[in-house]
């Protein structure tokens, strides 16, 4: 979301879920554990009077706790919060599960997957960043590709059932390369909204599923 137009939100909002978007992804930031702000909790309130696609809200911030209550009031379905974040990630899971919606955990390009895989049996999704968070229109990263792939042998490993999202860069050409490695959602933001088709950007991202 962080890509529309937001002096026609209502209008982007209805072309992009007419397009065929799944879900919405609502970046939120705190100017702290990014230098950026993002999305705040009535932006996403208003978003949900015109639509009730799922919402998949990632937050970058440093005290995640404080966040979860405010957004699940304003609409999110998924909550995805970093591992590089100041709070306990078992509080945070906690937190968000007990508010009825789902957890998602997201690290950035630097850190090592072992930094969360003894989370991964009790979340929904995990979010191999493939840029720096903060920042909109950055390019895909190609060693998340191998991250990717590492993430999904040890899901398998462990017979755990969650989808790897991929968010950063992704274009109609990195599309197939990230689902080939086990990608199962995928985050398009400069793609899709600076598109004059995005029905067509849209069914090109999910071809690389065939
Ligand atoms: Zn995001």
């Amino acid at each position: 979301m962080l890509a529309a137009d937001f002096s026609r939100l209502g209008q982007e909002v209805s072309r992009i879920v007419d397009a065929g978007a799944d879900m919405l992804h609502f970046d939120v930031m705190d100017g702290e554990f990014v230098p950026n702000f993002g999305i705040s909790p009535p932006f996403i309130a208003a978003v949900r009077q015109i639509t009730q696609v799922p919402f998949d809200v990632h937050i970058m911030v440093t005290h995640p706790l404080r966040y979860i209550s405010a957004l699940v009031t304003a609409g999110a379905d998924l909550i995805t919060f970093h591992i590089e974040s100041d709070d306990a990630p078992d509080d945070v899971i906690s937190a968000i599960k007990a508010q009825g919606v789902k957890p998602g955990l997201a690290l950035s390009p630097k850190t090592p997957i072992s930094a969360v895989t003894p989370y991964l049996s009790d979340i929904d999704l995990i979010l191999p960043m493939s840029v720096e968070p903060g920042f909109g229109g950055q390019a895909f990263q190609p060693s998340t590709l191998e991250k990717i792939a590492e993430l999904r042998q040890i899901i398998q490993e462990l017979d755990l059932q969650l989808d790897i999202s991929v968010d950063g860069g992704v274009t109609t050409e990195i599309a197939p390369l990230a689902i080939e490695q086990g990608a199962t959602i995928l985050v398009a933001g400069t793609a899709i909204f600076r598109s004059q088709q995005p029905e067509a950007v849209i069914e090109q991202l999910r071809m690389g599923a065939i």
